[in-house]
C-alpha cells in the first residue's frame, strides 16, 4: 500500500509517497504560492501515484473538528489567498480517497512517536522553533486538538531583568514567538543566529525564554518528554543550556526520575527533518483505517 503525504507549509509544500513502515519512496518540493497556482501541482504530482490516502500535515490556523462545516479549512492566515482555503476538500474533490489532516506540528509530534526516537511514548510535546513558533502536543496518545488546536508559540512570558527588547508579536509582543523565534533574534542582535553562533549572551538570552516555556508546559502538561526542533534548534549548543535553565527556574518544584535525566527528556528531533513528512504517512494510515 502506498500512502500520499504532504507538509503544507508557508514556504513550501513537501510532497512524498511512503508506506506505512516510515519508508519514503518519492520527494518533491514545491514554493507555496496562491493556492490556485499552488494546489493544482500538488494534485498532479499525487494523481497517477496510486495512493490509497493522503495524509496532510498543514499551517494554521486549521479546522480540525470533524462536526465543522469549515473542517479541513485553513481559517485566518494572513497569507494571501490561504484564508477561509478548503485544502482537505481540494484534495478529496480531486482524489476521492481518504484524508488525514491535522496542524503542521502534530504532523511532526507524530512522526516522532511512530517513526522516531521517541517510538510509542504517549504524553510527548513537539516544539519547533524556526520563522515562527508551534508546538503540538499528544497526550495518553492522542493528539490534542481541543477547543481550536494548542497555539503554544503564543504563550507569554516575562521578560529577562536585563532584556530591553519589547518582543515582536503583532498579537502579543512578549510571546514565545515573539521573543525567541529567528525574526526576533535577528531584530535583537541586528544579525541572523546562524552568524551569531559564538556570542555565549544570544544563546544564554534564548535558553531563558525557551527554559521559560518548557517550565509552563511540564506544569501544565505533565509531558513524559519534550522534542525540540525548527531551525533554531540547529545551533546544537542551546540543548545544554534549555535544559539547565528549565531546571533552575523549576526551582525543584518537582522531582521526578524523567527530570533527573534531562537529557533524555528535552531532546531534539531525531528524524533528519522528514518527521513533518512521515508523521503525513502515518496520518495518511489513519484515515484508511478510519
Ligand atoms: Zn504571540
Amino acid at each position: 500500500m502506498i500512502y500520499g503525504a504532504l507538509e503544507a507549509g508557508g514556504t513550501k509544500m513537501v510532497c512524498a509517497t511512503g508506506t506505512k513502515d516510515g519508508k519514503i519512496l518519492d520527494q518533491i518540493t514545491l514554493p507555496t504560492l496562491k493556492p490556485e497556482d499552488t494546489i493544482p501541482g500538488i494534485i498532479d504530482y499525487f494523481k497517477d501515484k496510486n495512493i490509497a490516502a493522503l495524509g496532510i500535515a498543514s499551517f494554521g490556523p486549521v479546522d480540525l473538528n470533524p462536526d465543522s462545516p469549515t473542517y479541513g479549512h485553513i481559517t485566518t492566515t494572513p497569507k494571501p489567498g490561504w484564508a477561509d482555503y478548503d485544502i482537505v476538500g481540494a484534495f478529496k474533490k480531486a482524489l476521492n480517497i481518504p484524508i488525514g489532516f491535522d496542524t503542521d506540528v502534530n504532523g511532526s509530534l507524530l512522526g516522532e512517536v511512530t517513526f522516531g526516537d521517541s517510538k510509542g511514548l504517549s504524553d510527548v510535546i513537539y516544539i519547533t522553533i524556526g520563522t515562527g513558533v508551534g508546538g503540538g502536543i499528544m497526550a495518553g496518545g492522542k493528539l490534542l486538538h481541543g477547543m481550536l488546536h494548542p497555539e503554544l508559540g503564543h504563550m507569554l512570558l516575562r521578560s529577562h531583568p536585563s532584556d530591553p527588547y519589547p518582543g515582536r508579536c503583532p498579537f502579543h509582543r512578549n510571546c514565545l514567538e515573539g521573543m525567541a523565534a529567528g525574526p526576533a533574534i535577528e531584530d535583537r542582535w541586528g544579525a541572523k543566529g546562524k552568524d551569531l553562533a559564538s556570542n555565549d549572551a544570544v544563546w544564554e538570552l534564548e535558553a531563558y525564554y525557551i527554559g521559560q516555556a518548557m517550565v509552563n508546559l511540564i506544569l501544565t502538561l505533565s509531558p513524559k518528554r519534550i522534542i525540540l526542533g525548527g531551525g533554531v534548534m540547529h545551533e546544537k549548543q542551546l540543548f545544554k543550556l534549555i535544559r539547565e535553565e528549565t531546571k533552575k527556574q523549576l526551582g525543584g518544584y518537582i522531582n521526578t526520575p524523567l527530570l533527573h535525566d534531562m537529557a533524555g527528556y528535552i531532546v531534539p528531533a531525531s528524524l533528519n527533518d522528514d518527521q513533518g513528512i512521515l508523521g503525513c504517512i502515518k496520518l495518511a494510515a489513519d484515515a484508511l483505517k478510519e
